[in-house]
């Protein structure tokens, strides 16, 4: 039998989940990513607020399957029309089928002054060296105002902001300093979780722990001197140490044709098929696909499941789910659920979604790597977690 080529761009959480999926005995399956590893970014969190030392990446090659190819290499240009990728250096990969999945990364410079601050104070959701560095900053703050500010959408994991917030009152109360540290947490939307269900459930929270918020704040600039973050409407925020969520863009990577791509390089697809506009035979999934999903690994994973199915002749679709875990400190947890159909549950908080969210990390590995184990065991909390059935019990 005469194997298609399958081209996977990008070995993060949706690439290696696709190669995985994908039977090699039906595919040539060729996985390139510009890093030898791949990370497991939820656990910045941990780095951030609780110092774990837990490691966070693995090698590419170690979670793909035997029989899928690895080439270590940045991709410079995709040619949609000539089905080529091309590699740093020039050499170029033809494909049958491609699969986009190089995910979405901090954007520095839209908002004066932030590269400067996130050296300084760090932030988590670039590199584990600067989620040390929030690590470092919440352990010199023994006085004054730690502000966490969104800096605008989209950025991944929609829970991860508050996550943050959360997680940092938890730090400062456990050591006796809840009464001369003040978070305040700014965020541009009308309230501190743009989903109404789910701010209903984290709004009483945050009033509950005394932490302060401003919503309608939209970072302009930073004035890391004065310590003041000003909004586009010249309200300043004060602080003594600053961690802001970056908003994110697409991989730095020609697209021919150009126009499949946002002003954010993000790659626009069917949102049920996750085909790349205009094209069958390639699909984006993940962080860096733009359709109207939440930036989060589950996603990922889903969307990877659907692609390698339609790659293997099944109308397998998008139902636009997402499951993201929400750590709410104390060691209580919640999922924000939703779909294209679905608004998001108002799960109320628990131990037992805490719980889901750390098996999950323990799992993860494991996961991206034994679908023909995980995949049964995902199927079936997936359909008893379905929005449609939870939105009934949980109004
Ligand atoms: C703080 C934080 C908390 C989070 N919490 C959760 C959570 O609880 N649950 C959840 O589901 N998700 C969570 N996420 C989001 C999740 O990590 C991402 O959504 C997920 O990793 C996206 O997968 P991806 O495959 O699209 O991208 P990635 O996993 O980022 O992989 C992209 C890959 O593409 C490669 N690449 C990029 N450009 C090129 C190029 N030019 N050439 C070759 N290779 C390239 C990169 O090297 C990388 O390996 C969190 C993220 C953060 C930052």
């Amino acid at each position: 039998m005469n194997k298609k080529r399958v081209v996977i761009v990008g070995g993060g959480a949706g690439g290696a989940i696709a190669a995985n999926n994908l039977p090699t005995n039906e595919f040539d399956v060729v996985v390139v990513d510009k890093n030898a590893y791949h990370y497991y970014w939820p656990w910045l969190l941990y780095i951030a607020f609780k110092g774990s030392k837990r490691p966070i990446k693995k090698e590419i090659r170690e979670l793909l399957r035997p029989k899928v190819s690895f080439i270590q290499s940045s991709v410079t240009t995709i040619d949609l029309n000539e089905r080529r990728v091309v590699l740093e250096g020039g050499k170029a990969l033809s494909y049958d089928y491609l699969i986009v999945a190089t995910g979405s990364y901090p954007n520095y410079q839209l908002i004066g002054g932030h590269e400067k601050v996130a050296e300084k104070y760090g932030d988590y959701h670039s590199t584990e060296g600067r989620a040390w560095a929030v690590w470092n900053t919440i352990n010199s703050l023994r006085r004054g105002t730690l502000a966490i500010v969104v800096g605008g959408d989209p950025y991944r994991c929609p829970p991860s902001p508050l996550e943050g917030v959360f997680l940092s009152e938890e730090f400062f109360r456990r050591r006796g300093l809840q009464d001369i540290v003040d978070i305040i947490f700014a965020v541009p939307y009308p309230r501190p979780y743009p989903a109404e269900p789910m701010n209903e459930v984290v709004e009483p929270i945050l009033k509950e722990r005394g932490i302060d918020y401003r919503t309608f704040f939209t970072l302009d600039r930073i004035d890391d001197e004065r310590k003041v973050a000003v909004s586009m409407e010249g309200e300043e925020l004060k602080y003594d140490a600053l961690i802001v969520i970056p908003p994110h863009v697409g991989a730095d990577i020609k697209y021919r044709p150009e126009d499949v791509l946002t002003p954010d390089r993000f790659v626009q697809a069917d949102k049920f098929t996750n085909n790349i506009k205009g094209f069958d035979d390639a699909f984006v999934i993940g962080d860096a696909s733009a359709v109207p999903v939440a930036k989060t690994g589950v996603t990922a994973h889903l969307q990877a499941t659907v692609v390698a199915q339609r790659l293997q002749g099944i109308d397998a679709r998008n139902t636009g789910r997402t499951n993201c875990p929400f750590d709410l400190g104390y060691g209580l947890g919640a999922f924000v659920i939703s779909d294209y159909n679905h608004p998001v549950v108002k799960l109320p908080p628990s131990r037992f979604s805490h719980l889901a969210k750390m098996a999950f990390a323990a799992a993860y590995w494991d996961m991206v790597k034994y679908p023909e184990l995980w995949n049964p065991i995902f199927d079936a909390y997936f359909e008893a977690t379905e929005p449609e059935k939870l939105g009934r019990i949980y109004v």
